[in-house]
């Protein structure tokens, strides 16, 4: 969820004027008239860029226009029949050109955004089949439920929970990370901190008359995304105006939304109905903190809050050794305007975050070198900007190159890629986009979003930002509790410092009841301000010196400050951390999850389509299956065995003893992704079933718990355990 005013980066966000950001855009639009194709009616399609056919189209319309001026003009005059006739037919030619176009133009705009009727169809498929077979559900159904707000149904709660699991191996396990677990009610001051309170706010308008709330940022997309996708007709200056708009949909300030939604008359979507102005919308719940009604707090946004009021202490707790990371995995709540995209955006989900507090003046990994070969699609600002697609980029050069601003960020963007394609993600859909500059707090130094492709387009489901000193030292301002860290060097060193010393009996004399005002002045002034004070005092004796708090300049004379660099001996350096902060939406990774994992199948005798999810072991809700092949007391004692022996590894599994056929009994447990059945067809040995490959191998009742925990434990794979067991030629075939 990417908030108005705070973007995925949770603060103001500094709005460039719309007109920086027009300027690539007009240069990529007027460019085009130079690669404008002459009108031919041999054009090909296949050939032609969504930009040329809207050119050509316009132009073949103009002619249409300008013959059928002609058309008019010969019929008012009365021209000769043969004369009208010929100019009729030569418009209707024009007419038939132009509706060629149209057509190939439309053919292009669907198959550039991914046919997008495609799209919604696969969706359909998975959304069903996620919700019949409970992986989710919409939370109080039976009360027509709320919107925004799901429950996960028993095989979707072992997804989430092996997701998370992994997570912790592979983050807190793995970097010997802090992990800790706070509160969701959080009290207002510590949300007014860290800017929530203020700034936390999407712009929002009402149906004038019944009152139902839109996002008003989305209600603009919608309309614009509709017209440049659908409106073949629409000239090229339009589509390049639609996609400016599309392109500064972050930046527009309420006035300017406003305007826009004015000028294409947009209106209520159900109702038709006038909306009002755009206003901020704070997307927090507020609620009060014990029953006096004094003490408001809200629920928690995020979890990273938790984390930085604990600085002092997990710093104590490392051993006040940096770098360090602290995490927390644990509910966040946003009152989202109207939630959509189902499982995408909701009103409460999980976050896992990891707050990395390093030295900023040293963000260096010792661990980088094992991620520093890594090649994935990356699409930094400069591709972003020239309009062009993300790229296959190597790690390592990315952090030489200076495209990725630190190697501690390079080193969790790695991780990061590492985690989401061992769950399963299609890394051919996977995408880690730097934020632009217009997208950044203005604090950031550096931002990426993991961006994964599903029926929805490509979503951001992991924020990695290096937020520099910003937290820590906002709850110091707000607190009073230094949060700090210290660098004790190793010999003490000598440093210059800035002595400023106001002489409180002068500034007394002189300035009277204003001489507090002045001191601190004085006492504020930075290194290059004071030493020009002091060159200026010693040349001319006095400076006219502004004071904000007096609202008025001052003389200051030779004899009120003395400014002066001093020698030093310092034993340590007392600096704020900065934080690099990877932030997984696991809703969101668990749901695009299900769709890159989602595929069907036909039946056995091809009149039906099966549906399967390929999740790897690890992720799986369910380990196996256990089959009697036949209905059987001698089948059902050994299937009670092996359920029992798979008990007790640990294994999770579903024993079905009804008898129904073989192959439809595969066919359900494909269906929640079951990987591994074990069919129960004699009484010394049984045979094991991958589900993708469908292929099966036999091994002996006594091992064939061990067998299974080894691949769904991730320590041997498929194809290494084909190699140890016989296959199972005459295999217990799938309906
Ligand atoms: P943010 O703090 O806005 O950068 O969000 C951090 C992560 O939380 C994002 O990368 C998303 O994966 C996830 N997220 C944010 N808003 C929502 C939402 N309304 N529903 C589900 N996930 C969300």
């Amino acid at each position: 969820m990417l908030p108005t005013v705070l973007r995925s980066s949770r603060f103001p966000v500094y709005s460039k004027p719309i007109v920086t950001l027009f300027l690539p855009i007009c240069r990529r639009f007027y460019s085009l008239s130079a690669v404008y194709t002459p009108v031919t009616p041999q054009m090909d399609a296949a050939d032609a860029s969504e930009e040329t056919l809207r050119g050509v189209l316009a132009e073949k319309q103009a002619s249409v226009d300008a013959q059928a001026g002609v058309v008019r003009k010969l019929k008012a005059e009365a021209a000769a029949k043969a004369d009208i006739e010929a100019a009729v037919e030569s418009l209707k030619a024009l007419k038939i050109e132009v509706s060629a176009v149209a057509k190939r133009l439309q053919a292009v705009v669907s198959s550039s955004g991914g046919g997008s009727g495609d799209r919604e169809a696969f969706r359909q498929v998975v959304v069903n089949t996620l919700e019949r077979r409970l992986f989710y559900i919409p939370s109080f159904k039976i009360y027509r439920g709320v919107a925004g707000l799901y429950d996960y149904g028993p095989p979707g709660c072992a997804v989430k929970s092996n997701v998370l699991s992994l997570w912790r191996q592979h983050f807190v396990l793995e970097e010997n990370m802090l992990e800790v677990d706070c509160p969701c009610v959080t009290p207002e001051i510590v949300l007014k901190a860290s800017g929530h309170v203020d700034k936390f706010t999407d712009l929002m308008v009402k149906d004038e008359k019944t009152g139902s709330c839109y996002r008003a940022d989305h209600l603009l997309k919608d309309f614009c995304k509709e017209k440049v996708e659908k409106d073949s007709t629409l000239p090229s200056v339009k589509v390049a105006e639609l996609k400016h708009i599309l392109a500064v949909l972050d930046d527009l300030s309420a006035e300017e939304l406003g305007a826009k939604l004015k000028e294409y008359g947009i209106t209520a979507p159900d109702t038709k109905n006038p909306l009002s102005d755009p206003y901020p919308f704070n997307l927090m719940f507020q609620t009060s903190i014990g029953p006096s009604g004094l003490s408001p707090g809200y629920m928690r946004p995020e979890t990273a809050q938790g984390i930085f009021v604990n600085f002092k202490d997990l710093y104590y707790y490392n051993g006040y050794r940096l770098p360090f990371a602290a995490a927390q995995i644990g509910q966040a709540f946003r009152n989202e305007i109207s939630p959509r995209q189902g499982l995408l955006r909701v009103r409460e989900f999980t976050l896992a975050e990891i707050e990395h507090f390093v030295d900023p003046e040293d963000k260096s990994h010792p661990k980088f070198v094992d991620v520093a070969d890594l090649e994935f699609l990356m699409f930094p600002r400069e591709l972003q900007m020239a309009g062009e697609s993300a790229k296959l980029m190597d790690l390592g050069e990315a952090v030489r190159k200076g495209t990725i601003n630190n190697e501690t960020l390079g080193y969790f963007i790695g991780r990061v890629y590492l985690f989401l394609t061992r769950l399963g993600i299609d890394k051919e859909r996977l995408r880690f986009r730097q934020h632009l500059p217009n997208e950044m707090a203005h604090y950031a130094a550096d931002c990426w979003d993991a961006e994964i492709e599903c029926s929805y387009g490509w979503i951001e489901c992991v924020g990695i930002a290096d937020r520099s000193a910003y937290d820590l030292r906002a709850h110091t301002d707000k607190s009073g509790v230094s949060l700090v860290a210290h660098e004790t060097y190793p010999e003490p060193r000598e440093v210059e410092k800035l002595v400023i010393t106001p002489s409180r009996k002068e500034l007394g004399l002189a300035f009277k009841g204003n001489q507090k005002m002045v001191v601190e002045a004085l006492e504020a002034l930075n290194q290059a301000e004071a030493l020009e004070i002091k060159a200026a005092l010693e040349s001319k004796g006095e400076i006219e010196f502004g004071v904000c708090t007096l609202g008025k300049s001052v003389i200051i004379k030779k004899n009120m400050v003395s400014i002066s660099m001093e020698k030093k001996k310092e034993h340590q350096r007392v600096f704020t951390p900065s934080v690099i902060e990877p932030s997984f939406g696991i809703g969101r990774i668990i749901y695009c999850l299900f769709e890159h994992s989602f595929y069907t199948r036909p039946s056995k005798s091809d009149d039906e389509q099966l549906n399967v999810f390929r999740f790897p072991p690890l992720v799986a809700p369910i380990k196996c299956t256990v089959f009697p092949l036949i209905k059987s007391q001698q089948f059902d004692e050994v299937a009670k065995i092996i359920a029992r022996s798979l008990r007790s590894a640990g294994i999770s599994h579903i024993i079905d003893i009804t008898g129904t056929s073989i192959g439809k009994r595969y066919a359900r447990t494909d269906e929640i992704g079951v990987p591994f059945a074990i069919t129960v067809d004699s009484t010394s040995s049984v045979t094991i079933r991958e589900r993708d490959s469908k292929e099966q191998i036999r091994v002996s009742i006594d091992e064939v718990a061990s067998v299974v925990k080894e691949v769904a434990d991730g320590q041997s794979t498929w194809a290494d355990i084909m190699w140890r067991f016989p296959t199972h030629s005459a295999s217990h075939v799938d309906d």
